[in-house]
């Protein structure tokens, strides 16, 4: 069981197993997000009935379990600088060919330099795309032009759009989460 998790500005964060939820939510680190939107304390949210609740159980009491939690506290800052990965890379490109703007399973996606390395190209966000692998052979040592210009994602950026990729995604989100981790 996964519950969504927010930021204070409501931003997603990631999915957490249940047992992280539950935990965050007795450190008070996070807090419930009740059915009608609203952010409730422990003991608020521990009285109020819930419907279509899923409980979890343990030995002494079932906790009513929230879809969602907000870190309350935590704010994803603005300036954080995303590592330069191939899967952040996929994120920031929506997992599309910047070439032919097929969709790609993390798999099918190729990295690709706009400026080939043969040509003085750098291993920098501007200068790399993800792209399929036809279109990664075709293009060789040739210099094509993107769909979209690369950009340096903000934080904010990927976790919008990690928000938005789907379940298919979620390993995305994992990779992420661990790049994410790294640099704190
Ligand atoms: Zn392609």
């Amino acid at each position: 069981m996964l519950v969504q998790a927010f930021d204070k500005q409501l931003l997603f964060i990631t999915y957490l197993p249940w047992q992280k939820a539950v935990k965050a939510i007795f450190l008070k680190r996070a807090l419930p997000i009740h059915e009608s939107g609203a952010w409730v304390s422990l003991d608020e949210w521990l009285s109020t009935i819930h419907d279509n609740t899923r409980y979890v159980n343990s030995v002494n009491f079932q906790f009513p379990m929230p879809q969602k939690i907000v870190f309350h506290k935590v704010s994803i800052p603005v300036n954080f600088k995303v590592r330069l990965s191939r899967w952040n890379l996929y994120v920031r490109d929506m997992g599309r060919c910047q070439y032919c703007g097929k969709h790609l399973s993390r798999r099918e996606a190729t990295r690709d330099h706009v400026i080939p390395v043969s040509h003085g190209g750098k291993s920098t966000w501007k200068n790399l795309v993800i792209c399929c692998r036809p279109c990664n052979e075709k293009k060789g040592s040739s210099v094509w032009v993107p769909v979209k210009t690369p950009t340096v994602p903000s934080v904010r950026e990927i976790m919008v759009k990690m928000s938005a990729m789907t379940v298919e995604n979620r390993q995305t989100t994992k990779a992420f989460q661990a790049d994410f981790n790294h640099q704190v």
